[in-house]
């Protein structure tokens, strides 16, 4: 039996057959869509972020970072966005951290005429060693995750093996490890726990570089405060949720965002962490509503409704709105952070 997070790293990551690897998973004809690609409002407001938060640490040449970029749609609407922000464009280098040469060459594609300094890196690992701005958007829910299940015999991890009999892969349970009644907790028997190593891992090369060179980050993500206690891990294909040991390599793999621990680790660090925030509450006090209202002015009526429909689906609570949370990090706990109470 493997880890779950041995076949995530393979359905998502295997050079040949993983799933982020041959596809451009987004859009209508994908299996996904994403905040930057239902409104450009979103790319917008996060362009006011990051000027605004460069401007209060004092300005200058400035790293911007974008993990996980998809198609770039972000990075194009922050870029326009922030434009006429004097001497904002001109003091960025932009470093784009992506796996997927599929994608990598799609955010070349749509980038090329926003900005003169774009470079590819494979990993958090390869920062250059200056001041650092990070954004990523649905990057962590990526990463793979480990489970645990709380037996009467003491914890459990869940794994996957192929089942020669039914000719399909199912999970199982290793070898009973820590008895968490004999350590004085009680989480009932069956109660799933995940971790994610490697977002820990993510997190804390981001934080040691934010704390040594100075600088800030947005996250945001469909996750958590606290424990989950229960199974997050899911599959999508088509635009809808498909099962998650089927077709490896052909439905994207996630599961939710412990934020807790990342802001746990970005404290620990010496960083200040804010949130979390809902995304439709982030975005409102951003000014999405009112840059809505702008952009409906001047647009023809089919345009008016795609603008209108785009940011509700963002901002509304029964659509993305609270689903998703935002979460931010600074080196210097002195500057107002946008969006955040
Ligand atoms: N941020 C984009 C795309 C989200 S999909 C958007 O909002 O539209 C997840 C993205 O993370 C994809 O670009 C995928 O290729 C990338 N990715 C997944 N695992 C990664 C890893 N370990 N390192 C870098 N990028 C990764």
């Amino acid at each position: 039996p493997i880890s779950i997070a041995e076949y995530m790293s393979l359905a998502l990551g295997h050079p040949e057959h993983g799933y982020y690897r041959k596809h451009d998973p987004l859009g209508l004809r994908g299996d996904f869509i994403t905040a930057p690609e239902i409104s450009q409002v979103f790319g917008e407001m996060v362009g006011v972020w990051l000027a605004e938060v460069w401007r209060q640490l004092g300005g200058g040449p400035v790293s911007l970072v974008e993990l996980g970029p998809g198609r770039g749609t972000l990075m194009v609407d922050l870029l326009r966005a922030t434009k006429k922000i004097p001497n904002f464009h001109d003091s960025l280098t932009i470093h784009m951290v992506e796996t997927s040469p599929v994608l990598a060459n799609a955010q070349y594609l749509n980038l090329r005429e926003s900005h003169r300094r774009i470079e590819w890196l494979d990993s958090v690992d390869e920062l250059p060693a200056s001041k650092t701005l990070i954004i990523a958007n649905e990057f962590f829910d990526a990463l793979p995750i480990r489970q645990y299940v709380i037996t009467n015999e003491g914890m459990c991890e869940r794994k996957i093996y192929w089942n020669h009999k039914s000719e399909a892969l199912e999970f199982v349970l290793g070898q009973p490890g820590l008895s968490l009644a004999k350590s004085g907790q009680t989480i009932k028997d069956g109660t799933i726990i995940e971790q994610s190593p490697a977002s820990r891992t993510v997190m804390r090369t981001l934080s040691s570089h934010l704390k040594e060179h100075g600088g800030a980050g947005l996250f945001i993500d469909y996750g958590y405060l606290g424990d989950a206690h229960h199974d997050t891990l899911q599959a999508v294909k088509a635009h809808s949720f498909h099962p998650v040991l089927k077709e490896p390599g052909d439905a994207d793999i996630t599961a939710h965002v412990d934020f807790t621990t990342l802001m746990d680790i970005a404290r620990d660090t010496g960083l200040s962490a804010y949130g979390l925030e809902n995304q439709g509450t982030f975005l409102t006090r951003m000014g999405a509503e009112i840059r809505a209202e702008m952009l409906m002015k001047n647009a023809s009526d089919e345009a008016r409704e795609h603008i209108s429909s785009g940011v509700q689906r963002l901002i509304s609570p029964q659509a993305m709105g609270e689903l998703f949370k935002v979460m931010a990090v600074s080196s210097d706990p002195k500057i107002e952070v946008p969006g955040f109470q």
